[in-house]
């Protein structure tokens, strides 16, 4: 496997990292503490950033800036066609900076920037779905309760909310949330995640220059015990909206349960792909290359479970492994690269213990497996494993990194059976031209969202999110921005009342 590193990018890498400060109140602010932050760029290995950090003073601070716009502030009582057009308005701006903020995005996670553009392109397009929400989010009425009675039904708006994301997707998860929450009234507290935070900071940017009011988004920076922890308890908080491993959205499910807020969770995942012998095997060989290495699979919905029949696994297979020599990895600022770096040096040593273990466990290695010599940055290289039983830990463990997992069936049952097997439920895909076998197998599967005859497409209007371990609640869909309200019933009595 080549590693494609063009040294023509490193300058423009180190051309200097910004400083980005906080958002609070409306006014651009370091902590209170003076901590700071810095990201090295995982696909160079070159400061890129530096951040001004915060800690718990700072999230009273957004909390109580977010508390009073809510309470006094003109954003939750102003028109929903008003609302709208900030968000609108938002969106422009973020078309008018795609490059800069996709540039960002790729510089700190690592992400190729074709991809990058595509992601900041889509998250303008969600801002727009948001705002056609907001203009038709509405409550119920019940004339049908007698002659003298009639109750309404409002949608308000919740109240504060904290948006905790993470570091794989910076400008689109946070995309998922904040837009549906302000369309709803409500006011925010943003924390992106400490390693990718300068494209949520443009955001606060843009959002100001939308004409936001002071104190309705929030963004404070830091880390998950520093900023993320307070927000998930304070009592200002009404609701907790968080996208990040299962493993701390457990833990902040609990924290969260002490004011019994609300929560909602996107969490990990662990998706497999199931291909029957009658499906487009082309098409399907492409989506298996596609589900399992984009993002270098550092993606809750990678398909990082291929489960093909037995009839034509071997020719599927070589198949994938022609295709997956063709996929470009290497440096993220190249517009030809489709796999990037990975995040850090540690989560690389992860990925690649979690290749070794399956060995030990009695899988094969059929490509790839180990990471790849750059110099600078750190990248892995495409991996298939074999043979793998659903019981290892490559089956049921979610590696996020460029790993996939083989494995075969010969019955439906026993695909659907596999596809079952995690504690995850987040997403699959079903490949095949019959109707009955994809049905079947779409209706069986425990997962809040299954392709059939594609893989990883999305679209605001449809809800996302997961069952299981994968998560609670769902984003996106026409309920996004009724998730971000609490219904209240009003009854409207006329003429005597008898008891
Ligand atoms: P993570 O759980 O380590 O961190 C996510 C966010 O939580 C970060 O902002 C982090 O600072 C913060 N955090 C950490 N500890 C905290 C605490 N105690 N209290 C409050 N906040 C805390 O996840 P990550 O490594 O940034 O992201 C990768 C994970 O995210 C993967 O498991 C992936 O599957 C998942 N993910 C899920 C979806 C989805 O939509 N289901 C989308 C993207 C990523």
């Amino acid at each position: 496997m080549t590693l494609h590193i063009d040294p023509k990018h490193l300058p423009e890498a180190q051309s200097g990292p910004r400083r980005y400060q906080m958002l609070i109140d409306g006014k651009w602010t370091d902590g209170e503490v003076g901590l700071e932050g810095e990201r090295v760029s995982p696909g160079h290995g070159v400061l890129v950033s530096r951040y001004a950090f915060g800690s718990e003073g700072d999230v009273n601070r957004a909390a109580a800036a977010a508390r009073r716009a809510f309470h006094r502030g003109p954003w939750p009582r102003m028109k929903a066609a008003d609302r709208a057009a900030v968000l609108l308005k938002t969106a422009d701006l973020i078309d008018a900076r795609r490059e800069e903020i996709a540039r960002l995005d790729a510089l700190e996670s690592g992400k190729p920037i074709a991809q990058a553009r595509g992601e900041v392109a889509g998250a303008a397009d969600i801002w727009r779905y948001a705002a056609s929400l907001a203009r038709t989010l509405h409550g119920e009425s019940y004339a049908n309760l007698g002659d003298s009675m009639l109750g309404v039904v409002l949608r308000e708006p919740i109240g504060v909310v904290s948006i905790i994301t993470p570091w794989n997707f910076p400008f689109l998860i946070v995309a998922q949330k904040l837009p549906f929450a302000l369309a709803a009234g409500c006011t925010a507290i943003v924390k992106p995640s400490e390693m990718t935070s300068a494209s949520t900071v443009v955001l606060g940017e843009l959002l100001m220059e939308a004409g936001l009011p002071e104190g309705v988004c929030n963004i404070v920076l830091g880390t998950g015990p520093e900023v993320g922890a307070h927000m998930v308890t304070h009592p200002s908080v009404d609701m907790v909206t968080f996208t990040g491993s299962t493993r701390v959205g457990k833990a902040t499910m609990q924290a969260a349960s002490a004011t019994l807020k609300k929560v909602a969770m996107e969490l990990g995942g662990k998706n497999a792909q199931v291909v029957f012998p009658d499906a487009d095997l082309e098409a399907a060989v492409d989506a298996a290359v596609f589900g399992a290495f984009f993002n270098a699979g550092e993606c809750c919905n990678a398909g990082s479970r291929l489960i093909v029949h037995k009839a034509v696994a071997a020719d599927f297979l070589a198949a994938f492994e022609k295709r997956a020599a063709k996929v470009r990895v290497g440096d993220p600022l190249d517009d030809a690269t489709k796999v990037g770096a990975i995040i850090t040096p540690e989560h690389l040593k992860k990925i690649e213990n979690a290749v070794v273990d399956a060995s030990a466990d009695g899988a094969s290695v059929a490509i790839g497996g180990a990471g790849l010599a750059s110099g600078a940055g750190q990248y892995m290289a495409p991996t298939v494993v074999t043979g793998v039983k659903p019981e290892m830990a490559i089956a049921r463990d979610e590696v996020f990194g460029p790993v996939l997992s083989v494995m075969e069936f010969e019955r439906v049952e026993e695909a659907i059976r596999l596809v079952d097997t995690t504690d995850y439920g987040l997403s699959a895909g079903v490949w095949s031209k019959d109707i009955d076998t994809a049905v079947t197998v779409a209706r069986a599967a425990r997962t809040g969202t299954v392709w059939v005859n594609t893989f990883m497409d999305g679209y605001p209007e449809l809800p996302f999110g997961g069952m299981k371990q994968s998560g609670v609640g769902r984003e996106l869909g026409k309920g996004a921005v009724e998730d971000f309200t609490e219904s209240k019933t009003i009854q409207f009595h006329r003429g005597p009342r008898t008891s």
